[in-house]
C-alpha cells in the first residue's frame, strides 16, 4: 500500500480533527466549529477521509489538517502523520529540511544542557528554563562531513560557529521542532545574535512562543503580541501563557494568518517608547487589513 494511504488508514480524521475543535456527531458525519476561521454556529463537516467547512471554504484531508493548522510543510506534516501512525519512512523520503532539523535539535542536545546561571540570575525557575529550553551556546565539535549541513542550519557561518558563549534561546516550530536560535550576549555587542533565515526559518513567518503558548491561546482565544523572547518567557513564569513575540520584525499579514487560526482576539504590547508606538499602530492595520481581506 502506499505511504500515504496506509497513514491516512491508520489515523482516525475524527480524533485527528478533535485535538483543534470539538466535534459532535451529526448523522453519518461529525461538526462542529473551524479551526481555520471564526465561527459561532458550527459549519466544519468531517467524515473519515475528509473535512470541509461550508463558512470558510476549507475543505482537505489528513496532511492538509496539519499543514495548515501547524504552518509545515507537506514532507513534514508527512513525517508527523508516519510516526503518528507507526509507519516508518524510508531514509531516501526524508529531505534536506529533515536535515537542518536533525543538526537544529542535536545542537540543542548540547547547549540545553550547558550553564543555566545566566538564566537562574534573571529569576527564571528551573521549570520556566526547562520548558523554554533555554541553555548555553557552548562549542559543538563536528566532523567535516557535516559542513555543509551546519551552514545550511545556520549554525555555522564563514567557516565558524556563529553562537558562541551566549545564552541560548531554541526557536520552536509549531510541532515543537527546532527551526534556529537566539543567543544573547551577557556584556558585549550585539545583545542578540540570532539565526538567519534557513529553508525552515523565515521570520516574517515565524512567532516566538507559538509552540508553548498554542494551547492557552485556543482556550482563551485571545493573544498577546510581545517584543521579544525574555516578554514571553516571563509572562509565562507569571501564568499568562497566551503570548507570542515577533522578536524584532515588524508584525506581518504571514503572522496575522498564524494566529487567527486559533484566536479572534489580538492584544499587541510593545515597548512604552515612540518606535514601541509606532510599530503598535503599524501592527493594528496590518491586522485589520488581513481580517477584513479574509486572506
Ligand atoms: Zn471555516
Amino acid at each position: 500500500m502506499h505511504l500515504i494511504d496506509s497513514i491516512k488508514e491508520k489515523i482516525d480524521l475524527v480524533q485527528l480533527v478533535s485535538e483543534y475543535t470539538k466535534l459532535k456527531r451529526s448523522g453519518a458525519r461529525y461538526k462542529g466549529l473551524c479551526p481555520f476561521h471564526s465561527e459561532k454556529t458550527p459549519s466544519f463537516v468531517v467524515n473519515d477521509q475528509h473535512f470541509h467547512c461550508f463558512g470558510c471554504g476549507k475543505s482537505g484531508d489528513h496532511f492538509t489538517l496539519i499543514q495548515e493548522l501547524n504552518g509545515v510543510s507537506f514532507p513534514e506534516a508527512k513525517r508527523i502523520l508516519a510516526k503518528r501512525a507507526g509507519v516508518e519512512i524510508s531514509d531516501r523520503e526524508y529531505e534536506r529540511q529533515d536535515k537542518v532539523f536533525y543538526i537544529n535539535e542535536f545542537v540543542q542536545g548540547i547547549w540545553e544542557k550547558g550553564d543555566k546561571s545566566y538564566w537562574v540570575s534573571r529569576g527564571y525557575t528551573e521549570e520556566t528554563i526547562k520548558k523554554f529550553g533555554l541553555g548555553w551556546c557552548d562549542q559543538v565539535h563536528w566532523s567535516e562531513k557535516t559542513w555543509y549541513l551546519l551552514h545550511d542550519a545556520g549554525v555555522y557561518k564563514d567557516g565558524k560557529q556563529l553562537m558562541f558563549n551566549r545564552a541560548s534561546i531554541p526557536l520552536k516550530n509549531l510541532t515543537g521542532r527546532i527551526v534556529g536560535f537566539g543567543a544573547r550576549s551577557l556584556d558585549g555587542q550585539p545583545k542578540y545574535i540570532n539565526t538567519p533565515e534557513t529553508d525552515i526559518y523565515k521570520k516574517s513567518k515565524y512567532l516566538y512562543g507559538l509552540y508553548e503558548s498554542k494551547h492557552s491561546i485556543m482556550k482563551l482565544r485571545s493573544v498577546y503580541v510581545v517584543e521579544g523572547y525574555t516578554d514571553v518567557i516571563s509572562l509565562h513564569q507569571r501564568g499568562v501563557e497566551n503570548v507570542v513575540a515577533s522578536c524584532g520584525t515588524a508584525f506581518t499579514e504571514d503572522h496575522c494568518n498564524l494566529i487567527k487560526r486559533y484566536c479572534n482576539k489580538v492584544v499587541f504590547m510593545f515597548d512604552g517608547d515612540s518606535a514601541g508606538a509606532q510599530a503598535t499602530l503599524k501592527a493594528i492595520k496590518t491586522a485589520v487589513a488581513c481580517i477584513v481581506t479574509g486572506k
